[in-house]
């Protein structure tokens, strides 16, 4: 409840301030946009047994995600879609509570989209009202959750980013299940002077409403030449850096580096992975590339590195978990599974 109440007071900063700011002197009002206010939700109580109740308030020490009282923490779950193309199974509270109750699901990550048209830049309060069902869910049932700006040139982008995480950390951020990812996958540009500094300034807004949930960090390359930051890492507490593998093109080369940073004790999260192409396997004739992608599984195991999985989504790309009109809802079996989601089953059943 005083989260809830902080966050509408709060709420009030940034864009799209004076809709939000009017809409909040309504009680249980939604803002002309369609875009629910905070005062028409508040959280369920936690529930013993989930995620969260299990491990609180997650920290950074050394290069582990750590629980509450300091075990080493691995999350294993599920990426949305691009929420600008994809609604229907990113939105689906059972469908999560299904994935939560049957696969082990510990996070979910929210791929909001920035740049495609009907994305985050022209499209801002119906983007930020999706992302938001996202982690009111992931809030209500417990599980942990990345608020991710699904962007891939998000330096051209740094004042809109700014704006919409301040306004996320200063609504969500006193939320254990909360992690902000602020740049999903960077193109090939300089880490030390492009994407850095990016960082730095995201970080800041962040730190400015939220002192303590994890932030993770894209890197060059798509988010493999993680070995850069290694070499270059940001001051500051609780912050992670993403790598992204897709098996059947990047192996045992784009591993090294990934485990040059590891080894430099480099705090990593995979916030993507597929056993497929680095296209997400559009080719529904193409090959799933499994014994790589065990590899990497053999790798972040034993390092104990979290995981979210590409793609929550019903469709013939061989990322795709489901079959085409396969429910949104859960009851998933056998039939239903696609492409690698068979893989993604095992492994995120694996504990
Ligand atoms: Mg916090």
């Amino acid at each position: 409840m005083a989260a809830a109440l902080g966050a509408l007071l709060l709420s009030c900063g940034g864009e799209g301030s004076a809709t939000r700011g009017s809409a909040a002197l309504r009680p249980g009002g939604e803002a002309p946009g369609g875009e629910a206010t905070s005062a028409e939700w508040q959280p369920a109580e936690l529930e013993p047994g989930t995620p969260v109740a299990q491990y609180g308030q997650l920290r950074v020490e050394g290069s582990a995600l750590v629980s509450s009282t300091g075990e080493p923490v691995q999350l294993k779950g599920v990426s949305t879609m691009w929420l600008n193309w994809e609604q229907n199974f990113a939105g689906s509270k059972s469908g999560l509570r299904w994935l939560r109750d049957n696969w082990g699901l510990r996070v979910v990550r929210a791929a909001m989209g920035i740049e495609p048209m009907n994305a985050y830049l022209t499209n801002p309060d119906a983007m930020a009202a999706q992302l938001r069902n996202v982690v009111r869910n992931a809030i209500d049932l417990g599980v942990y959750v990345i608020i991710d700006w699904h962007d891939h040139d998000a330096q051209s982008h740094q004042q809109q980013a700014v704006d919409f995480f301040s306004r996320m950390a200063a609504e969500f951020g006193e939320y254990p299940n909360v992690f902000y990812e602020v740049y999903n996958e960077p193109l090939q540009v300089s880490w030390s002077q492009v994407l850095k500094p990016y960082h730095e300034a995201v970080t800041a807004a962040i730190r400015e409403r939220d002192p303590d949930n994890v932030i993770i960090l894209g890197t060059p390359t798509w988010s493999q030449s993680v070995n850069q930051a290694a070499d270059d890492p940001l001051a500051g507490s609780n912050l992670m850096y993403t790598v992204h593998f897709y098996s059947c093109s990047h192996r045992i080369q784009q591993r090294s580096l990934a485990q040059y940073a590891q080894g430099k004790g480099l705090p990593i999260f995979v916030t993507e992975w597929g056993a497929t192409a680095a296209d997400g396997g559009t080719n529904p004739s193409g090959e799933v590339c499994v014994e790589e992608a065990q590899a990497w599984h053999d790798w972040m195991d034993a390092a104990g590195i979290s995981w979210t999985a590409w793609k929550l989504d019903d469709c013939n790309d061989l990322s795709c978990f489901f079959r085409p009109s396969a429910s949104p809802n859960g009851g998933w079996s056998d039939e239903w599974l696609n492409g690698h989601g068979p893989f993604v089953r095992e492994r995120m059943l694996q504990q």
